[in-house]
């Protein structure tokens, strides 16, 4: 990527600003948008991010990769960049249409049939219909294969059983994309069916999940008889890993090093404007060694980023790759966090929004990050894929290959 605007991109990101100029307010200096403090608002939230999204999508700014056919512009991953890049300049609600928009859709457009993509992508797009992911089990996180959760046929129905967890955004969600298994008789990665599921169906009970931030940002969700009409299946029958895959591959992509919330300039601000013994913060060496460190990595990761959307720009898609920005950009994060909270000192763990710099964005970001290693595939699968797809090591010793799903051992069963 050249890091000069070509014409076309200079055009495209004049465009892009006229628009936000029009439609938005923009930060003033030193502002920053909402972002992850917002939370706390759960509804008024949801709301404000609907509407900006709906306007965007009626402007023609909504999911600008998408193909035109199904609402976006087909815009390249660098435009995608140029225009995230103009967006961040205005006070805009955070984007809580992530799972849907960047990793189920594309899925869907992928593996669904015309109907699917007919009936869900444009909702999807215009944030009218919010989407969840219902992999996880309390049995198969990282080894997502081993999900217990069963659909059974029935005429033209499934009927499902089972419990999901982690499951984002499951209480406001109108639509969430399931994989369950459809045949224990075959290999752990076989026999897995993927289905859209109305989150509104009989039979689901969604209970959140208190964190440590005292928000609810997931669910355990229980399926008891659940029915899905078979139209709602995604790609073959038992096939679902396929579909999985496509899923996974978008996550690590759009998760990235990502957390949303405050970035270096504010981390550089607060310790400007902290006081140690009447001095900034700032005039201390090692805290300015600690900020020289993180501006490195920060930039290391900014232009592995703008490679891999080189990449992308170029007709690649999202491959095992995009497992370093992750591996990389989480840690860094929960570090940033870490330091911005310790710098604040005894006022570091006052969680209370006046009370604490910043909002207490820090400490929010500080509790938040440990989870960002984890969703989307923790540092020890991310490394695994690494050393196996990218670097061609041998791979992990699998001692269930080739054995039905349904002989594979588990720990002593209660009786
Ligand atoms: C903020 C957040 C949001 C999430 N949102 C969703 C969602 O919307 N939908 C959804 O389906 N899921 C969601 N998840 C779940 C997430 O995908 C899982 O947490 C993740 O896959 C890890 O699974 P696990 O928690 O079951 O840990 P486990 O897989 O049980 O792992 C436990 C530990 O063992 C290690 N480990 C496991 N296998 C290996 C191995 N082969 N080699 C080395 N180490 C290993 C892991 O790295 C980890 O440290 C979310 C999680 C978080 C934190």
């Amino acid at each position: 990527m050249d890091f000069n605007d070509t014409s076309e991109e200079a055009a495209f990101r004049a465009e892009a600003r006229a628009w936000l100029e029009a439609n938005a307010e923009r930060l003033k200096a030193g502002e920053r948008a909402p972002g992850l403090a917002e939370g706390r608002a759960d509804q008024e939230l949801i709301q404000r991010s609907q509407q900006w999204q709906a306007k965007k999508a009626d402007a023609g700014w909504a999911c600008i990769t998408w193909p035109k056919e199904y609402g976006g512009r087909g815009a390249s991953a660098i435009q995608s960049v140029i225009w995230n890049q103009e967006e961040s300049h205005y006070k805009i609600p955070p984007n809580i249409f992530g799972i849907g928009q960047g990793m189920l859709g594309p899925t869907i457009m992928v593996h669904g049939s015309s109907e699917q993509k007919q009936r869900y992508l444009r909702p999807m797009l215009r944030g009218d219909e919010i989407w969840c992911q219902l992999f996880s089990e309390p049995g198969a996180g990282s080894d997502l294969g081993g999900l217990r959760t069963s659909a059974v046929r029935e005429g033209d129905q499934w009927v499902i059983n089972g419990q999901k967890i982690w499951t984002t955004g499951a209480q406001y969600c109108r639509w969430g994309m399931i994989l369950c298994r459809t045949d224990p008789g075959a290999e752990k990665h076989k026999g897995i069916t993927y289905f859209i599921v109305d989150m509104k169906s009989p039979g689901i009970d969604i209970r959140p999940i208190k964190q440590i931030n005292g928000l609810s940002g997931f669910n355990e969700v229980f399926f008891t008889d659940v029915r899905v009409s078979d139209d709602n299946r995604v790609g073959a029958v038992n096939e679902g890993w396929r579909g999985a895959l496509t899923t996974l591959m978008n996550e690590r992509h759009s998760i990235g090093g990502g957390a949303g919330g405050p970035d270096f300039g504010d981390l550089l601000q607060l310790a400007k404007e902290t006081l140690w013994e009447g001095r900034p913060a700032f005039a201390d060496s090692a805290v300015r060694q600690r900020l020289a460190r993180f501006y490195i990595r920060l930039k290391g990761l900014q232009y592995t980023g703008y490679r891999t959307q080189t990449a992308l720009s170029r007709g690649a898609i999202p491959g095992p790759e995009s497992s370093i920005g992750k591996l990389v950009g989480a840690p860094l994060r929960q570090e940033m966090a870490s330091f911005a909270v310790d710098l604040q000192g005894a006022a570091g763990v006052a969680m209370d929004g006046a009370a604490s710099a910043d909002d207490g964005l820090w400490q929010l970001m500080y509790l938040a990050t440990p989870g960002l290693r984890l969703a989307g595939g923790t540092d020890e699968i991310l490394r695994n894929i690494i050393a196996e797809r990218v670097l061609g090591l041998p791979p992990e010793i699998r001692a269930d290959k080739g054995m039905a799903f349904k002989d594979v051992p588990t720990g002593p069963k209660n009786t």
